[in-house]
């Protein structure tokens, strides 16, 4: 089945229509038409090569809302019609202690999990392509359920993976009511984050290089704000939070925040910048007890979740919808910090594109 596509060629060129195949769907496969796709920053990443192993041509995308068009025999989860979501991954080894206990992204098969895009298929050296595309094959337990009204779809396409991997460090840290969490970082990841700590009952300090994201951070749920480069307002929340969870995309320094957790704290890191942040201040860490951690997006079941609890809090991105062919121009705004907070393409406009 042959579907248009955007791809880019090289690290160094803009995307540019492309055309790919996708598989018939096999017994336990669930063929998707594609409605929307998020623009996640790790798409931008990829495509400029700033991360080492990325393969060309490359059709990024890990945030799908699409329409099932047809099901293999063995799919009793899914039919023709339903509206469904794909975040990062299509398939794992499913054996591993990760997979068994839910956590495929962590799969410790001998490929690991499949990524949507840019990840080897099991077995061999083939390709994946993701949601920068009119459709995609993808085995039914990587499907996910989407039960938010359909006028917000396009704003739900961001919850497959900047909701997920805000949502997961939250819960895996356990915050509870009234807990003093701060989030770093106001993009994508940012800005789902600070509506999901603040739907878990938090008290949410955004923390943001950019001035004028402040009264837009409040609006998203913040109780306070914090311009971090900014010493006086850093120095007046010393020593008082409980989690910092920390969605930076650039290489910066981290002993600003973590001078900033309660002994027993932990700053969770999810951005993944090209240049590695400046070593931490151990002293800093050991003379409290604190901890710097990472996340990596959720399981298939914890996914599931957090798109069923952001249908019953009312939750979606705040999104700006782009056009197929704006792809590039919207990858040089995210670089500037200029979205607010994440553009999704209209996958309607992928079938005027040459
Ligand atoms: P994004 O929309 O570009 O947001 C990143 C935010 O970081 C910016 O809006 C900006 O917020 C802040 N920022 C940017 N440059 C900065 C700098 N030099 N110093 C301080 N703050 C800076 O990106 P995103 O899509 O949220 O992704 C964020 C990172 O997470 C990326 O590295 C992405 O690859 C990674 N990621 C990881 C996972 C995972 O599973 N761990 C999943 C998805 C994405 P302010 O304007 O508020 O300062
Ligand atoms: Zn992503």
């Amino acid at each position: 089945m042959q579907t248009k596509a955007y791809a880019a060629h090289a690290s160094s060129s803009p995307l540019a229509p492309f055309s790919l195949d996708r598989r018939e769907p096999g017994a336990d496969d669930v063929a998707i038409d594609i409605l929307y796709c998020g623009v996640c920053h790790s798409d931008l990443h990829a495509a400029r090569g700033e991360w080492p192993g990325m393969r060309f041509p490359m059709v990024p995308g890990h945030e799908i809302v699409g329409r099932v068009t047809a099901v293999g025999d063995e799919v009793t989860a899914f039919k023709p019609g339903d509206i469904v979501g794909v975040g990062c991954m299509v398939d794992s080894c499913g054996e591993c202690p990760s997979c068994e206990e839910g956590d495929e992204q962590y799969c410790e098969g001998e490929h690991g999990f499949i990524q949507t895009y840019n990840g080897a298929m099991k077995g061999g050296g083939e390709n994946t392509f993701g949601g920068y595309s009119g459709s995609i094959v993808v085995k039914d337990s990587f499907v996910l359920k989407i039960r938010h009204k359909e006028a917000d779809l396009a704003a739900v396409a961001p919850l497959l993976c900047a909701g997920i991997t805000t949502y997961s460090p939250l819960r895996h840290w356990g915050i509870m009511p009234g807990e003093k969490v701060g989030i770093v970082g106001i993009g994508g990841l940012g800005h789902m984050g600070i509506k999901l700590a603040h739907a878990m009952g938090a008290h949410v300090v955004a923390f943001t290089t950019s001035p004028s994201k402040r009264e837009a951070a409040l609006a998203l749920g913040a109780d306070e704000v914090v311009v971090s480069r900014d010493p006086a307002e850093m120095a007046a929340h010393a020593g008082t939070f409980d989690f910092i969870l920390n969605t930076v995309a650039a290489s910066h320094n981290l002993d600003a925040f973590t001078a900033l957790l309660k002994r027993d704290g932990t700053m969770t890191l999810v951005g993944v910048p090209s240049e590695p942040h400046p070593s931490p201040n151990v002293a800093n860490l050991i003379f409290s007890r604190r901890a710097i951690a990472g996340s990596l997006i959720g399981g298939i079941r914890e996914t599931q979740e957090m798109l069923d609890f952001c249908a019953d809090h009312g939750i979606v991105a705040d999104i700006e919808m782009i056009s197929m062919q704006d792809i590039d121009a919207a990858f040089d705004r995210m670089l500037k910090s200029d979205v607010k907070y994440r553009f999704v393409i209209d996958m309607e406009t992928l079938k005027q594109a040459a």
